[in-house]
C-alpha cells in the first residue's frame, strides 16, 4: 500500500470491470480486429448514425473553443421533445454522468443508498465513491422487488437508484408498480429512474414518465444518447428533474462536462427518428434470432426488454474464454451476483450467428 491518504472507502472500491475492448483481445490472442464480433457493452451494432457523422465533421472547424456550458441547443431539443422548461434539463457526459452528479449531489458518509441485486453496476460505485452506506435490496425473479425497497429507505436514505429496463438482467417494471413505488418515497430521498433502454421497449410497455417528473420534485429521469442512439463513444447523456433538483446537479456539474462534439452528434441524432426505428426493429429482429438459438441449446434466458439478453451457461467463465478463443466477446457477469450466466448484446445479423455458432462449439468443450 502507498502512502498517499486515500479515504478509505475509495479504497475499498472495485474498479468498474468494462467489456473487454476489440484491440485487446486482437492482441491477447493474435487475431485480426476485423474478425472479432464484440456483444459486451450493449452498443449499437450498427454504429453511429449518419446524421451524427454529418454534424461531427461540421463542428470539427471550431474545436479550438470551450463548449457551450449550457448545451443550449441539444437542451432546446429535449426541451420540445419532452415539453418540459429547458431549466428542467441536466446533460451528461454519459448518463452515468447524470448518475454521478445525482449521489454528489445528496450522498456522503453518514447517509445511505438503495438499490436493487443484479442491477447496474454504477449505482454501487457511485454509493462507494461518496462514502455513502449501499442498502442493496434482493431481487425478486431477478427484477427489482419495488415494495422491498420502499420498505428499505431508512431515515439516513438520500438516493434511490432504479435501473427501468435494468441492466444486466433486462427486466422492466410497468407504469402502476413505479407510480405505486414513487408515493411511498419521503419527499427529501432523490429517486433517479435510470431509462437508458428505454428506446428499446415495444410500443406496449412504454409509457410517459416524465409526468412524474412534473407531480415529484425529488425525481430525476436518466436517458443516454449511448445505446439506441448509437453514441456511446462520445458520451453524452441527460437527465429530467424539476428546477430545484436540476439545479443541484448543475452545482455540482463539471461546467464543460459535455464536449462540443458530443453535443452536435447528440442533437443530430436525437432528430434522426429513422435511425431510431431501424435500429429498434434490429433489435426485435435480433433478439428474436438469439432466443430462439437459446432455445434449439435449451439454455434458460431471462425474457429481456433491453438490447441485450441473459442467458445461462452454467460454467460461465469457462464459456466466456471458449468465446474468446472464438473471436466473440460478450460479457460475464459474476460481479452482478450471477456467476453461471452471460450477457449477450444483440448484434447484426451475421454476428447473432457468429456467436450462436461459437457458443455451441463453447458449451460443448466445456462439457468435455
Ligand atoms: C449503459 C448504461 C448506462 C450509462 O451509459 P452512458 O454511456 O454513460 O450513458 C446507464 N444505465 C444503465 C442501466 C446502462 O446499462
Amino acid at each position: 500500500m502507498s502512502d498517499i491518504a486515500a479515504l478509505p472507502y475509495v479504497r475499498a472500491i472495485a474498479p468498474y470491470q468494462a467489456g473487454k475492448p476489440i484491440d485487446e483481445l486482437a492482441r491477447e490472442y493474435g487475431l485480426d480486429p476485423k474478425s472479432i464480433v464484440k456483444l459486451a457493452s450493449n452498443e449499437n451494432p450498427r454504429g453511429m448514425p449518419e446524421s451524427a457523422r454529418r454534424a461531427i465533421a461540421e463542428t470539427m472547424a471550431d474545436l479550438g473553443r470551450y463548449p457551450d456550458s449550457n448545451g443550449f441547443a441539444l437542451k432546446s431539443a429535449l426541451s420540445a421533445k419532452f415539453n418540459v422548461p429547458v431549466d428542467w434539463i441536466t446533460l451528461g457526459n454519459g448518463s452515468n454522468d447524470i448518475l454521478e452528479l445525482a449521489a454528489a449531489a445528496v450522498l456522503s458518509p453518514g447517509r445511505s443508498c438503495v438499490y436493487a441485486q443484479h442491477s447496474f453496476a454504477v449505482y454501487a460505485l457511485a454509493t462507494q465513491a461518496r462514502g455513502a452506506r449501499a442498502i442493496v435490496v434482493p431481487a425478486k425473479n431477478l427484477g427489482h422487488d419495488v415494495d422491498a425497497m420502499a420498505s428499505a429507505i431508512s431515515a439516513d436514505t438520500a438516493l434511490v437508484y432504479i435501473a427501468n429496463p435494468n441492466n444486466p438482467t433486462g427486466t422492466h417494471l410497468p407504469a402502476q408498480t413505479l407510480a405505486g413505488f414513487l408515493a411511498r418515497v419521503a419527499p427529501q430521498v432523490v429517486v433517479v429512474i435510470d431509462e437508458a433502454y428505454n428506446e428499446y421497449l415495444p410500443p406496449e410497455r412504454r409509457f410517459d414518465s416524465v409526468q412524474w417528473v412534473r407531480k415529484y420534485p425529488n425525481l430525476l429521469i436518466s436517458r443516454t444518447f449511448s445505446k439506441a442512439y448509437g453514441l456511446a463513444g462520445l458520451r453524452v447523456g441527460y437527465g429530467l428533474a424539476q428546477p430545484a433538483l436540476t439545479d443541484l446537479l448543475n452545482r455540482v456539474r463539471q461546467p464543460f462536462n459535455v464536449n462540443a462534439v458530443a453535443q452536435a452528434a447528440a442533437l443530430a441524432a436525437l432528430k434522426d427518428r429513422a435511425f431510431l426505428e431501424q435500429s429498434y426493429q434490429l433489435n426485435v429482429a435480433g433478439m428474436q434470432q438469439i432466443i430462439d438459438g437459446f432455445r434449439r441449446l435449451q439454455l434458460d434466458s431471462v425474457p429481456s426488454y433491453g438490447n441485450f439478453v441473459l442467458v445461462k451457461v452454467g460454467d460461465a467463465a469457462g464459456v466466456y474464454h471458449q468465446l474468446l478463443r472464438r473471436g466473440v466477446i460478450v460479457r460475464p457477469v459474476a460481479n452482478y451476483d450471477l456467476p453461471e450466466w452471460l450477457r449477450i448484446t444483440i448484434g447484426l445479423r451475421d454476428e447473432n450467428e457468429r456467436f450462436l455458432q461459437a457458443l455451441a462449439e463453447s458449451l460443448e468443450v466445456v462439457a468435455a
